[in-house]
């Protein structure tokens, strides 16, 4: 079973022939809703891909709250550790031109107020093989997510996302970091661009790194001296939009279907099946919509 702590937010995506200069307003076009948040994209793409999984996380008491709810139930995410809050939830508003070009604004609401884990959120993470963590919602609280983990056995995936230097009493809480290049060299503090001087510097923090490399697929290092580059599926890429997270939801899948207990040749199958649901998201348009179920995975694994 997967844990996921972590955010959601409701984007509210709008697009226009070009994107407004402060001040200015501009007709757009289409509008819609997409759940959103990279928390809850992880959660739905850990059970899309064939895990039980459960989300701990806030919503506000607004109609955007019930929404975000609806999806993550519709995924088959187990909502018991998501709370309502007063207040709004999480909104991202998003605007989006012609060429792709886009603006966004962040609202954290509802996920500002995820400050303690409840008796339940702590036996759901105590019998979790894997918790898996990102940076969208209080920094302690991820902290205390990931000290329970670890004193309860249950492995740390952390995605270090959005990118920020991280506190030491995190990372020594970490089990398996997943970044891409630009969260690497952030998390690093190095300005590199060689993956692997980012990895070597990751090691000094954390016992395992999982570099995430777009189109060129994902490289692994850990401190036993194990180091694996595996490449992407050769496909047709859409849109890449979520592709990290439908990687990093199927990353924590293999992994705790082995239970924890990983060698080198299952490290590898993992980081294949990783790279192969990124590719089958970044093969549709969208964002949550394009998380691919377990077939759509499978698919592009064994090719
Ligand atoms: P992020 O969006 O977080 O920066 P990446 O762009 O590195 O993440 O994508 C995550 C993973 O998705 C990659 O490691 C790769 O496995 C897969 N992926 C992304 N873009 C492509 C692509 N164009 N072709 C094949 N696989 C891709």
């Amino acid at each position: 079973e997967v844990v996921v702590v972590g955010s959601t937010n409701l984007d509210l995506v709008v697009t226009a022939p070009q994107l407004p200069r402060p001040g200015e307003t501009v007709l757009g076009e289409n509008f819609r809703t997409v759940p959103g948040g990279k928390g809850a994209n992880q959660a739905v793409a850990a059970a899309r891909a064939g895990a039980a999984c459960g989300f701990v996380g806030a919503v506000g008491d607004d109609e955007f709250g019930a929404q975000l709810r609806a999806s993550l139930v519709a995924a088959g995410v187990d909502v018991r550790g998501l709370r309502t809050v007063p207040g709004p939830s999480g909104v991202a508003l998003i605007a989006v031109d012609r060429d792709a070009e886009n603006f966004i604004v962040v609202a954290p609401g509802a996920n500002g107020e995820l400050t303690d884990l409840g008796v339940d959120d702590r036996a759901a993470i105590a019998a979790a093989d894997v918790l898996l963590l990102q940076l969208e919602v209080p920094l302690p609280t991820v902290v205390a997510a990931a000290g329970l983990a670890r004193a309860e056995g249950t492995t740390v995936v952390l995605n270090a996302a959005p990118a920020a230097p991280l506190p030491a009493e995190l990372l020594d809480l970490v089990d398996v970091l997943v970044v891409n290049e630009h969260e690497a060299a952030v998390v690093a503090g190095v300005f590199a661009d060689e993956p692997p001087v980012l990895v070597d510097a990751l090691l000094e923090l954390v016992p395992r790194v999982v570099l995430t490399l777009g189109a060129r697929g994902a490289a692994y290092a850990d401190r036993s001296g194990l180091r694996l580059e595996i490449p992407a599926p050769r496909i047709d890429a859409v849109d890449t939009t979520a592709a990290g997270d439908a990687f990093t939801g199927a990353l924590a899948v293999g992994w705790a279907e082995r239970g924890g207990a990983v060698d080198a040749d299952a490290v590898t199958a993992i980081l294949r099946w990783a790279c192969a649901a990124g590719a089958a998201c970044a093969q549709r348009p969208g964002a949550s919509t394009a998380l691919p179920e377990r077939a759509a995975i499978e698919a592009l694994y064994a090719a």
